[in-house]
C-alpha cells in the first residue's frame, strides 16, 4: 500500500461551490508543538467541466501568479465557472512567506521536488500531495512562475513537446490563447521532477509561465498574466469564452525552442556582469553579451562575454554580482 499523504484539506475538493481555506501540512516544531503550515487553497467548483489547476508560489520569489490568482479566486463566482478552478497561490507557502527561491524550512526547490515523498521533508511532502491528489483529479495545469530573484523574462509560456500531432495542435492553440509573444516548447525534463513531469505521470495538459521576475513586480507583465490567464480558461471551457473580436486583437505567439544547453550563456568569472543586450534582442554568433568587471584588481581590464549561437534573448541575469557558473542569458530558436 503505499503511504498516503500527511496534509490535510480544510476544502472539499468533491463540493460544489466556492471555498477557501487552508491545506494543513503537520509541522511540530519548538514554538508549536501540534502545528500546521497553512498552505492557502480555493476551490470554485460548478458540476461536471475542466478541471483545471492553478498554481502561484512554486517558487517563493516568484510573484507576479501569487497576486493574480488571488485576484482571479476574488473575482470569480461560482456561476461563472463550468467544472473546477482549484487554486494555490503560495504553492510552496513556506518559500513563498519567506520571499526566497526554496524552502527555508529544508531548503526544498518545489519544482525540482517532484513526484515528493509522502513522509519527506515539509517540500517533498507538498510536492506528493500535489501529484497524489490534485493532478490526478486536474485536466489542466497551470504553473505560474517568473524569473526570481536572479533572473528577469517578458510573459512567455513554456510546455513540452507532444509526441502525438493532433495533442501538439491542440496544445499550440492552448498556448494561443493567452496572447503571449512567446511560447517555448521543450523536450520532457530528464529526471521527472519538475510539475511538468508531475502533470504528464498523471495525463494533465500542464503549461508553466514565466512572467517576469528580478524579485519585483511588473504591472505591464501582471496585466499580460491577468488578461492571459481569463483568455486560457475561457479556452478551454472553464469560463465564458471571450468575444472574437477580443481573441483577434490578442497578440500572436511566436513559438521557439531551448534546444540544448548550447542555448544558456553562463558566467566563468566572478564579477560585476554588465549586459550589453536587453530580452527580447535577435543576437548572432560572435555578437558581444556584455562584461564581467573586476573592482577589486583596478588594472584587469573587464571580461568581454560573446554569444555563441545565432538565438532570441528570452531571459536575462538581474544582479551585478556574479559568481563563475552563474546563469547570464537564455536563448531560444525558431522551433523547428
Ligand atoms: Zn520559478
Amino acid at each position: 500500500m503505499p503511504v498516503k499523504s500527511q496534509l490535510t484539506s480544510e476544502v472539499d475538493f468533491d463540493r460544489d461551490g466556492k471555498h477557501h481555506g487552508y491545506l494543513r501540512l503537520p509541522h511540530s516544531v519548538h514554538r508549536s508543538a501540534y502545528g500546521w503550515i497553512p498552505i492557502p487553497v480555493i476551490s470554485i467548483k460548478n458540476g461536471d467541466g475542466p478541471v483545471v489547476l492553478l498554481l502561484g508560489g512554486n517558487h517563493g520569489d516568484e510573484y507576479e501568479g501569487q497576486i493574480a490568482l488571488n485576484n482571479l479566486a476574488r473575482n470569480t463566482t461560482e456561476s461563472s465557472v463550468t467544472g473546477q478552478l482549484i487554486i494555490l497561490p503560495m504553492a510552496n507557502y513556506p518559500a513563498a512567506k519567506a520571499g526566497l527561491r526554496t524552502s527555508p524550512l529544508d531548503q526544498g526547490n518545489l519544482n525540482r521536488s517532484f513526484p515528493g515523498n509522502p513522509v519527506g521533508t515539509p517540500t517533498e511532502m507538498i510536492a506528493h500531495y500535489i501529484e497524489s491528489v490534485l493532478l490526478t483529479r486536474a485536466d489542466y495545469l497551470l504553473d505560474i512562475h517568473s524569473g526570481g530573484s536572479s533572473m528577469i523574462y517578458h510573459p512567455t509560456l513554456l510546455m513540452t513537446r507532444h509526441i502525438d500531432p493532433e495533442q501538439q495542435q491542440q496544445n499550440f492553440a492552448i498556448l494561443s490563447s493567452f496572447g503571449f509573444s512567446r511560447a517555448i516548447l521543450f523536450p520532457a525534463s530528464p529526471d521527472g521532477s519538475y510539475s511538468s513531469s508531475a502533470a504528464e505521470r498523471q495525463n494533465t495538459i500542464a503549461i508553466t509561465a514565466e512572467i517576469a521576475g528580478a524579485g519585483t513586480v511588473d504591472a505591464d507583465a501582471l496585466n499580460q498574466l491577468e488578461n492571459g490567464l481569463r483568455a486560457y480558461l475561457g479556452h478551454l471551457g472553464a469560463v465564458p469564452a471571450e468575444s472574437p473580436e477580443l481573441q483577434r486583437s490578442r497578440q500572436k505567439t511566436q513559438f521557439l525552442e531551448v534546444p540544448s544547453q548550447d542555448y544558456y550563456v553562463y558566467s566563468r568569472y566572478d564579477g560585476l556582469f554588465e549586459a550589453a543586450v536587453e530580452i527580447g534582442a535577435e543576437v548572432t554568433e560572435g555578437q558581444l553579451a556584455g562584461w564581467i568587471h573586476h573592482p577589486d584588481t583596478p588594472m584587469e581590464a573587464p571580461h568581454p562575454i560573446y554569444f555563441d549561437i545565432q538565438a532570441t534573448v528570452i531571459c536575462k541575469r538581474v544582479p551585478a554580482i556574479t559568481q563563475r557558473g552563474d546563469c547570464l542569458y537564455e536563448l531560444a530558436a525558431p522551433k523547428t
